[in-house]
């Protein structure tokens, strides 16, 4: 289980997140929805401990994964990224490299061991739990930038899925893909729901309908830092929600 325990976050002496607590329970899927700015993927970044690349970044409150806090002293980053993958909104495989290779690039960071026969089966797997091997099995040797936008994407899921995480966010992962893509992504997320905790940000309502259990509405009004106006069941968010904003925020009155 992922949980964020009043979360502030500033960037310099400009606060973007104000005491976000939300948790996010394994084999379901959390979408984070919420206007342009209101600080989501700030949020994810700071789940798996992404935002401390910015130098002027700062944070209060907690993240704990199976109750231990991500941002512990002494807790090992490489440790934290391995068990909370990210996909982003622009596939970024590493283009020169393999397909196949791409799937395993992941293991030399987490210092994992593995045989030839291994990374082949690892590769495999991985291929299959992100809907890509039938595409790819005949050309695994290709490099990673021949594949479409869609493929691309479904192979950092597969490279995502290589080091085991617990947990795995993506960041608004279909924009930039085509319908038909869209449909395979949110397949792939329906299948790995059971095995792998998911946390999507999307601005698409259909979507988030669709692939979530739980939503969570962010909200930055009037200059104010972001904040959860309302979190619960997809169900409710959308059919019974409780606050006005979120009534209009869903049905694309903002
Ligand atoms: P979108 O839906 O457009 O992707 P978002 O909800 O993901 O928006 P964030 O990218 O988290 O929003 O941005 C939240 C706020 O933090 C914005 O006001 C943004 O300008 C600011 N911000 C984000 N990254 C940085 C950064 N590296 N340095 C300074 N400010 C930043
Ligand atoms: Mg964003």
């Amino acid at each position: 289980e992922l949980e964020a325990v009043g979360v502030s976050a500033w960037f310099g002496k400009r606060k973007v997140l104000q005491r976000v607590s939300l948790t996010m329970p394994p084999g379901s899927v959390t979408a984070l929805i919420g206007p342009s700015g209101c600080g989501k993927s700030t949020f994810l970044r700071i789940l798996n401990r992404m935002h401390e690349l910015v130098a002027s970044a700062s944070l209060a409150g907690e993240v704990l994964l199976d109750g231990v806090d991500v941002y512990e002293p002494g807790g090992r980053i490489t440790e934290t990224r391995r068990r909370i993958g990210m996909v982003f909104q622009k596939p970024n495989p590493f283009p020169a490299m393999s397909i196949a290779d791409n799937v395993t690039a992941g293991l030399k960071l987490t210092g994992a061991k593995a045989s030839r026969d291994e990374k082949h089966h690892l590769i495999e797997q991985c291929l299959t739990k992100a809907g890509l091997w039938k595409e790819v099995r005949d050309r695994l040797k290709q490099p990673g930038g021949a594949l479409s936008g869609g493929q691309q994407q479904r192979l950092c899921i597969a490279r995502s899925l290589a080091v085991r995480p617990d947990v795995l966010l993506m960041d608004e992962p279909c924009s930039a893909l085509d319908p038909t893509s869209t449909r395979r992504i949110e397949e792939t997320i329906a299948e790995l729901r059971d095995e792998v905790t998911i946390v999507i940000v999307t601005h698409n309502m259909q979507q988030a309908a669709r692939v979530s259990q739980q939503c969570a509405f962010f909200l930055a009004e009037d200059g104010t830092p972001g904040q959860i106006v309302e979190a619960g069941p997809t169900r409710d968010i959308f059919d019974d929600p409780v606050d006005p904003r979120t009534a209009d925020y869903v049905n694309g009155r903002f």
